[in-house]
Protein backbone atom coordinates (compact mmCIF):
# COMPACT_ATOMS: atom_id res chain seq x y z
CA UNK A 1 0.00 0.00 0.00
CA UNK A 2 1.19 3.59 -0.76
CA UNK A 3 -0.03 6.51 2.06
CA UNK A 4 0.46 9.77 2.21
CA UNK A 5 0.61 10.97 5.98
CA UNK A 6 -0.58 14.73 5.62
CA UNK A 7 -1.04 16.84 9.32
CA UNK A 8 0.31 19.77 11.24
CA UNK A 9 3.84 19.60 12.66
CA UNK A 10 3.14 17.50 16.38
CA UNK A 11 0.11 15.57 14.29
CA UNK A 12 1.16 12.11 15.30
CA UNK A 13 2.28 11.75 11.87
CA UNK A 14 5.84 10.06 13.13
CA UNK A 15 3.65 8.18 15.63
CA UNK A 16 1.43 6.41 13.84
CA UNK A 17 3.74 6.02 10.74
CA UNK A 18 5.74 3.67 13.15
CA UNK A 19 2.97 2.04 14.26
CA UNK A 20 1.65 1.24 10.40
CA UNK A 21 5.17 0.10 9.41
CA UNK A 22 5.70 -2.74 12.42
CA UNK A 23 2.17 -3.75 11.89
CA UNK A 24 2.31 -4.04 8.10
CA UNK A 25 6.04 -4.03 6.86
CA UNK A 26 5.99 -0.57 4.51
CA UNK A 27 8.82 1.42 5.11
CA UNK A 28 7.89 4.59 6.24
CA UNK A 29 9.75 7.35 4.72
CA UNK A 30 9.98 10.79 7.00
CA UNK A 31 11.79 13.52 4.86
CA UNK A 32 11.99 14.93 7.66
CA UNK A 33 14.13 12.32 9.53
CA UNK A 34 16.56 12.38 6.12
CA UNK A 35 17.29 15.38 6.28
CA UNK A 36 17.74 15.74 9.67
CA UNK A 37 20.69 12.96 8.99
CA UNK A 38 22.04 14.63 6.22
CA UNK A 39 22.13 17.57 8.43
CA UNK A 40 24.21 15.93 11.28
CA UNK A 41 26.15 13.96 8.86
CA UNK A 42 27.03 17.50 6.94
CA UNK A 43 26.47 15.80 3.04
CA UNK A 44 25.64 18.31 0.72
CA UNK A 45 21.91 17.99 0.97
CA UNK A 46 22.35 18.80 4.34
CA UNK A 47 24.67 22.02 4.03
CA UNK A 48 21.80 22.75 1.64
CA UNK A 49 19.22 21.86 4.03
CA UNK A 50 20.14 23.29 7.22
CA UNK A 51 19.06 26.86 7.29
CA UNK A 52 15.74 26.66 6.26
CA UNK A 53 15.41 23.63 8.45
CA UNK A 54 16.81 25.35 11.57
CA UNK A 55 14.54 28.50 10.14
CA UNK A 56 11.08 26.44 10.19
CA UNK A 57 11.13 27.14 6.36
CA UNK A 58 10.44 24.53 3.59
CA UNK A 59 13.11 23.40 2.24
CA UNK A 60 13.00 24.23 -2.04
CA UNK A 61 10.81 21.57 -3.83
CA UNK A 62 13.32 20.63 -6.59
CA UNK A 63 15.53 19.02 -3.59
CA UNK A 64 12.92 17.41 -2.01
CA UNK A 65 11.03 15.87 -5.23
CA UNK A 66 14.61 14.19 -6.15
CA UNK A 67 15.07 12.88 -2.61
CA UNK A 68 11.93 11.09 -2.75
CA UNK A 69 12.06 9.89 -6.63
CA UNK A 70 15.31 8.15 -5.02
CA UNK A 71 14.19 6.54 -2.01
CA UNK A 72 10.95 5.31 -3.29
CA UNK A 73 13.13 3.34 -5.76
CA UNK A 74 14.81 1.53 -3.28
CA UNK A 75 14.11 -2.20 -3.31
CA UNK A 76 12.19 -2.27 -0.13
CA UNK A 77 9.45 -0.04 -0.87
CA UNK A 78 7.68 -2.70 -3.78
CA UNK A 79 5.28 -3.31 -1.96
CA UNK A 80 4.52 0.00 -0.53
CA UNK A 81 5.40 2.84 1.84
CA UNK A 82 4.80 5.72 4.04
CA UNK A 83 5.23 8.89 3.16
CA UNK A 84 5.57 11.31 6.30
CA UNK A 85 6.30 15.16 5.53
CA UNK A 86 5.95 14.92 2.36
CA UNK A 87 4.42 16.32 -0.26
CA UNK A 88 3.89 19.65 1.44
CA UNK A 89 3.17 21.55 -1.13
CA UNK A 90 1.02 21.47 -3.89
CA UNK A 91 4.26 21.44 -6.86
CA UNK A 92 5.27 18.39 -4.78
CA UNK A 93 1.94 16.85 -4.72
CA UNK A 94 2.10 17.22 -8.67
CA UNK A 95 5.13 15.96 -8.68
CA UNK A 96 4.10 12.73 -6.65
CA UNK A 97 1.17 12.12 -8.97
CA UNK A 98 3.58 12.50 -11.91
CA UNK A 99 5.95 9.91 -10.23
CA UNK A 100 3.17 7.68 -9.32
CA UNK A 101 1.80 7.73 -13.09
CA UNK A 102 4.94 7.30 -14.83
CA UNK A 103 5.62 4.19 -12.70
CA UNK A 104 2.00 3.04 -13.39
CA UNK A 105 1.31 2.96 -9.65
CA UNK A 106 -1.44 4.03 -7.37
CA UNK A 107 -1.63 6.09 -4.08
CA UNK A 108 -3.99 4.17 -2.39
CA UNK A 109 -4.80 6.65 0.56
CA UNK A 110 -3.98 10.20 2.23
CA UNK A 111 -4.34 10.34 5.62
CA UNK A 112 -5.30 13.76 7.05
CA UNK A 113 -4.40 13.37 10.85
CA UNK A 114 -6.24 17.11 11.83
CA UNK A 115 -5.26 18.10 15.82
CA UNK A 116 -6.52 21.84 16.91
CA UNK A 117 -3.79 24.64 16.95
CA UNK A 118 -3.48 24.73 20.59
CA UNK A 119 -2.66 20.99 21.18
CA UNK A 120 -0.27 20.90 18.37
CA UNK A 121 1.52 24.54 20.71
CA UNK A 122 1.05 21.85 23.65
CA UNK A 123 2.61 18.97 22.29
CA UNK A 124 5.43 20.55 20.32
CA UNK A 125 6.41 22.57 23.48
CA UNK A 126 6.70 18.90 25.19
CA UNK A 127 9.00 17.92 22.62
CA UNK A 128 11.12 20.47 22.86
CA UNK A 129 11.99 19.51 26.52
CA UNK A 130 12.20 15.72 25.31
CA UNK A 131 13.66 15.40 21.85
CA UNK A 132 15.86 18.84 21.72
CA UNK A 133 15.05 19.26 18.45
CA UNK A 134 16.57 22.46 17.27
CA UNK A 135 13.27 23.26 15.28
CA UNK A 136 10.73 23.15 18.43
CA UNK A 137 11.58 26.44 19.87
CA UNK A 138 8.78 28.34 20.66
CA UNK A 139 9.74 30.98 17.50
CA UNK A 140 10.17 28.44 15.14
CA UNK A 141 7.08 26.64 16.25
CA UNK A 142 4.63 28.95 15.28
CA UNK A 143 6.64 29.80 11.61
CA UNK A 144 6.31 25.97 11.07
CA UNK A 145 2.66 26.35 12.01
CA UNK A 146 2.24 29.26 9.87
CA UNK A 147 4.36 27.57 6.97
CA UNK A 148 1.58 24.85 7.04
CA UNK A 149 -1.30 26.29 6.96
CA UNK A 150 -0.17 28.41 3.91
CA UNK A 151 1.76 26.03 1.78
CA UNK A 152 0.90 22.29 3.23
CA UNK A 153 -2.57 22.78 4.71
CA UNK A 154 -4.28 23.25 0.68
CA UNK A 155 -3.15 19.78 -0.12
CA UNK A 156 -6.01 18.93 1.98
CA UNK A 157 -8.29 20.02 -0.36
CA UNK A 158 -5.96 19.14 -3.47
CA UNK A 159 -6.38 15.36 -2.31
CA UNK A 160 -10.39 15.31 -1.30
CA UNK A 161 -10.85 16.48 -4.99
CA UNK A 162 -9.09 12.77 -5.85
CA UNK A 163 -10.88 10.88 -3.59
CA UNK A 164 -8.32 9.69 -1.64
CA UNK A 165 -8.45 11.26 1.09
CA UNK A 166 -9.31 9.84 4.45
CA UNK A 167 -9.96 11.89 7.47
CA UNK A 168 -8.68 11.28 11.04
CA UNK A 169 -9.21 13.20 14.53
CA UNK A 170 -5.31 12.88 15.75
CA UNK A 171 -6.40 14.17 18.86
CA UNK A 172 -6.86 11.24 21.89
CA UNK A 173 -4.66 8.23 23.00
CA UNK A 174 -2.41 6.88 20.31
CA UNK A 175 -3.96 3.71 20.70
CA UNK A 176 -7.22 4.99 20.22
CA UNK A 177 -6.30 7.28 17.20
CA UNK A 178 -4.18 4.42 15.65
CA UNK A 179 -7.84 2.33 15.78
CA UNK A 180 -9.06 4.68 14.04
CA UNK A 181 -6.91 5.18 11.42
CA UNK A 182 -6.71 1.16 10.71
CA UNK A 183 -10.46 1.38 10.71
CA UNK A 184 -10.37 4.18 8.31
CA UNK A 185 -8.34 2.46 5.84
CA UNK A 186 -10.12 -0.72 5.71
CA UNK A 187 -6.80 -2.61 7.65
CA UNK A 188 -8.26 -4.46 10.35
CA UNK A 189 -5.51 -6.96 12.11
P1 LIG B 1 9.43 17.34 9.77
O1 LIG B 1 10.27 16.42 10.60
O2 LIG B 1 8.57 16.63 8.79
O3 LIG B 1 8.66 18.33 10.61
O4 LIG B 1 10.45 18.21 8.89
C1 LIG B 1 11.42 19.05 9.50
C2 LIG B 1 11.86 20.12 8.51
O5 LIG B 1 12.44 19.51 7.36
C3 LIG B 1 10.74 21.00 7.97
O6 LIG B 1 10.42 22.07 8.84
C4 LIG B 1 11.37 21.48 6.66
O7 LIG B 1 12.34 22.48 6.89
C5 LIG B 1 12.09 20.24 6.18
N1 LIG B 1 11.22 19.37 5.33
C6 LIG B 1 10.81 18.09 5.60
N2 LIG B 1 10.05 17.61 4.62
C7 LIG B 1 9.95 18.60 3.70
C8 LIG B 1 9.29 18.72 2.44
N3 LIG B 1 8.55 17.73 1.94
N4 LIG B 1 9.43 19.91 1.78
C9 LIG B 1 10.17 20.90 2.26
N5 LIG B 1 10.81 20.86 3.43
C10 LIG B 1 10.72 19.72 4.14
Amino acid sequence: MRLVLLGPPGAGKGTQGRRLMQTFGWPLISTGDILRKAVSEKTALGVQAQHQMNQGLLVGDDVMIGLVRERTSEPDTADGYILDGFPRTVPQAAALDALLEERKQGLEAVVSLSVPETEIIKRLASRESQEARVDDSAETVLRRIEVYREQTEPLVDYYRGTGRLVEVQGVGSVDGIYAALKTALGLER
